[in-house]
């Protein structure tokens, strides 16, 4: 049977204590036992269905968490606090001092600082590459590599990452295989991929209201376990835990986001065309030139289209300011990092986003000065939108 990911959310029956149909927002950092021994069990984790403090599991957070594990069809599933604390207590729970991760060169600019600035205090050594190079990948695998990560569609290169290949060679080494699905919710179930571990930044798509910052981690059982284990967990001790009541606004915005996906993906696609037609160089994965369409297709599901992400190359950083600057004015949308929002948001990734990432490596992996990134908003009369951004780019001559 189809892996359905929108039904299995439409499926949850998660209400509240009293069939409140959006389920209670547990207001508590601790809860309290009858019996002592309960909480000695519970400690122990031993005792089913008993919360103990909510920098471990809230009941709030539980809710979400097992909606994004039920999403992403993997046993279980922990929020955090933002993506990056997703991905930091990730890939820390899976590796000690002394190992190796083979990393994407290009990530989201904080992941990428991450991996070459920080993890080197715990000794452990990263070797980027170039995702989309399988030899490459197997060449840098290590006796000591206990991860390969990357995002499924690449931040802010929009490439597309060989899923059940990169499994393939991540477990053949003893490694996992951590994927970050930030910008691909739906459209993409990396874990049916052979993906052992999907991060998210929640504060994206998911959520789609950039009211918040959040995340999650999502794997089995044995793995979500091991990361809130009150002895070494990295997520228990570390603590980057979501505040309840953010999980359930999340919550309740998780059951629009297959309408809100087909709509980003509609209107990516209408723009994407129509500023091609116009001669503009366009990289959206949706489109048939783009270098890993096809394999996008392999991976996707199809009914939430391509996503809401595109960028386009205006050269220089000079021409991306002004066009942006310009296209704010214009009411196109807002010149912000950031994405998934119900507004169309732009930036210039060499200049916000990655620039962690040094001038030279922005290079090494393609990312041009004049690169706009694009997150396409909800508009309801997208031809409208793209009249703005024509009248801009005519502006500038540069159709
Ligand atoms: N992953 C991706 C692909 C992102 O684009 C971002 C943020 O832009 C993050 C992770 C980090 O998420 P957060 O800002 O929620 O910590």
């Amino acid at each position: 049977m189809k892996f359905d990911p929108a039904s299995n959310i439409q499926d949850l029956t998660q209400f509240g204590e009293y069939g409140d149909v959006n389920p209670s927002v547990t207001d508590s950092a601790t809860f309290t036992f009858m019996q002592a021994k309960t909480m000695l069990e519970t400690f122990q984790g031993e005792a089913e269905g008993c919360f103990l403090y909510s920098r471990h599991w809230n009941p709030s957070n539980k809710y979400l968490a097992d909606a994004m594990a039920a999403m992403e069809g993997t046993e279980a599933a922990w929020v955090t606090s933002s993506g990056m604390g997703a991905i930091t207590s990730a890939l820390l729970q899976l590796c000690d001092a002394g190992d190796h991760i083979v990393a994407s060169m290009t990530t989201y600019g904080g992941t990428f600082a991450f991996l070459h600035n920080y993890v080197k205090k715990f000794n452990i050594g990263v070797t980027f590459v170039d995702i989309a190079d399988i030899d490459q990948v197997k060449a840098a695998m290590q006796p000591n590599t206990k991860v390969v990560y990357t995002e499924t569609m690449t931040n802010p290169l929009l490439s597309i990452s060989d899923i059940p290949s990169l499994s393939d060679i991540a477990h053949k080494g003893g490694a996992k295989l951590v994927v970050d699905n930030t910008f691909t919710p739906l459209i993409v179930a990396p874990a049916k991929h052979g993906a052992d571990v999907v991060v998210y930044s929640l504060t994206k798509f998911v959520n789609g209201k950039n009211d918040c910052v959040a995340g999650a981690i999502c794997g089995s059982l044995d793995y979500i376990n091991a990361l809130i284990d009150v002895n070494d967990g990295t997520a228990m001790l570390l603590g980057p835990v979501l505040d309840p009541y953010r999980s359930s606004s999340i919550l309740k915005n998780l059951h629009t986001l297959h309408i809100r996906m087909q709509q980003h993906s509609k209107n990516a696609m209408f723009i994407s065309e129509e500023l091609s037609k116009l001669g503009i160089k366009v990289n959206y994965p949706g489109m048939k030139k783009h270098n890993a369409h096809q394999l996008l297709n392999q991976l996707m599901n199809p009914e939430f289209g391509y996503g809401g992400m595109l960028s386009i190359d205006v050269e220089t950083s000079e021409a991306a300011a002004e066009l942006m600057e310009k296209m704010e004015l214009e009411g196109v949308g807002y010149l912000a990092v950031s994405l998934g929002y119900f507004k169309t948001l732009f930036s210039n990734p060499g200049k916000s986003t990655s620039s962690e990432v040094p001038e030279e490596k922005q290079k090494e992996m393609g990312l041009s000065d004049g690169l706009i990134r694009f997150s396409v908003g909800l508009d309801h009369d997208i031809e409208r939108t793209f009249e703005k951004i024509k009248k801009c780019l005519k502006e500038m001559e540069l159709i």
